[in-house]
């Protein structure tokens, strides 16, 4: 189910048991963005028939916030064009070359490829993983890149954090609103789930500086700014110890 929380800006339901998470809707006067791919195609679908459902134009663009599966493995099904960090682009890359047998995938959890979690959610996601495919995005940016969608700007920012090197978090001023991503969890995929204290506070200082209310994280509920800085200044002030 879509839901509305501004005049232009819709998100759809995260889901636990396969991690599916919350993707986003932006409708400018020109152009309307979706935010991130989904974790499938059925799940890239599903969010292309609800928009439907709500007489909403198909997307003109879709953004990647980060290479984590979830939010990538869609992009296969969509036939628009595709934004993402030249950072999310290599691990991409990296990707498409890999084999989903059940030897290829084991073999990648041995070497820390990938990890434990998210392998038995993609075996909840997928009746057979061979049927992954991961696709390359088409337009790639640095650090920065803003989409003019028409009387709304859409600003693609590069962050350093600690859930994933490559994390971009989106931004419309004139809606006070941040698609994150999941760039204010820890990294799960360096040992166990863990922040370190420069991450934490480079996330820390380039949030203070966006103006906005509201802030959409791929796994949460919905929170405000004000939430999401409490909770990152408790995880801070525990690596102070
Ligand atoms: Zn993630």
């Amino acid at each position: 189910m879509h839901h509305q929380i501004t005049a232009s800006i819709y998100i759809s339901d995260n889901e636990e048991l396969n991690d599916r998470p919350r993707l986003g809707y932006i409708k400018g006067s020109k152009y309307s963005v979706m935010i991130d791919a989904g974790n499938s195609p059925a799940h890239a679908q599903l969010f292309l028939d609800e928009l439907k459902m709500k007489d909403l134009k198909t997307p003109d663009f879709v953004i990647l916030t980060h290479w984590h599966w979830d939010h990538v493995y869609g992009l296969s099904h969509l036939d628009i064009p595709s934004i993402c960090s030249a950072k999310t682009q290599a691990k991409l890359i990296e990707m498409s070359q890999w084999q989903w047998d059940p030897i290829s995938m084991e073999a990648r959890l041995i070497s820390g490829e990938d990890i434990e979690f998210c392998d038995s959610c993609i075996k909840v996601e997928y009746e057979d993983p061979k049927h992954i495919q991961v696709k390359t995005a088409d337009i790639i940016f640095d650090k920065f890149l803003n989409i003019d969608l028409g009387d709304l700007n859409c600003l693609i920012l590069r962050v350093d954090n600690d859930h994933a090197e490559d994390s971009s978090i989106i931004f419309i001023p004139e809606e006070k609103v941040i698609f994150l991503g999941d760039i204010t969890s820890p990294n799960y995929h360096k040992g166990p789930e863990h922040y370190t204290l420069d991450g934490i506070t480079k996330l820390m200082d380039a949030l203070e500086e966006l103006k906005f209310d509201i802030a959409v994280h791929g796994h949460t509920e919905v929170m405000s700014k004000q939430e999401w800085m409490d909770f990152l200044q408790i995880e801070k002030d525990k690596l102070k110890g």
